[in-house]
């Protein structure tokens, strides 16, 4: 019988990591040569909107807060909340500022529906890691409107672990969130 190969480490997980945030970066430019928009800098395009360097549509400013229309929605309305202060990653980020990107999405998904954006439900979505999406390496917010047959959404179909796996992880996660440094450095892939 053939042994079932060991998954990749994390060393092998980090090189896949890179290789693919690399292909993505040469396809978001040939995409923003097709679309006409400037070439803009993953690492800096969020901190030059905050100084006032790059274009945005602002709907929010506070002292460490930001929000803005996304230059490329999936829903009419799609916004970003950003931090002020440059943070590449959730690990990176003062968790006070954390809470305060979710107070003001929560606060600019009430105006979402209030406004006359067509909102009948919203979506809260973070991209941590290029393996999680994410393209922009200042941490973002993502306030999404919805409406039935937007097309939106998450693509993955749920699986159903027994109990006792579910237990083991649930476990292992606890133990990591006690060592846990919220604020440590970390790249753009989480490592
Ligand atoms: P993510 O994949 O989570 O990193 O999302 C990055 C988001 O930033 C995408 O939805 C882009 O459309 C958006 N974005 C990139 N550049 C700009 C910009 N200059 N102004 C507004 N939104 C932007």
């Amino acid at each position: 019988m053939v042994a079932a190969p060991n998954p990749p480490g994390p060393a092998v997980r980090a090189v896949v990591s890179r290789v693919l945030g690399a292909v993505r970066m040469v396809r978001r430019r040939r995409r923003n040569r097709r679309l006409g928009l400037p070439d803009m800098d993953p690492y800096a395009i969020f901190a030059d909107i905050v100084a006032g360097r790059a274009p945005s549509s602002k709907v929010y400013e506070d002292d460490d807060v930001l929000a803005f229309m996304d230059i490329r929605p999936m829903t009419p309305g799609h916004l970003l909340v950003i931090p002020k202060v440059p943070a590449r990653s959730l690990a990176e980020l003062d968790p006070v500022i954390g809470g305060k990107l979710f107070q003001v999405a929560q606060r600019l998904a009430a105006a979402l529906r209030e406004s006359e954006v067509r909102c009948d439900g919203v979506n809260l979505f973070l991209a941590d890691g290029v393996t999680a999406g994410q393209e922009v390496f200042h941490v973002h917010l993502h306030v999404i409107p919805r409406t039935p047959g937007d097309g939106f959404g998450l693509r993955n179909r749920a699986t159903t672990p027994p109990r006792a796996d579910l237990d083991y992880l649930a476990a292992s996660i606890r133990g990591a969130a006690g060592r846990a440094q919220p604020n440590a450095a970390s790249g753009p892939d989480g490592k």
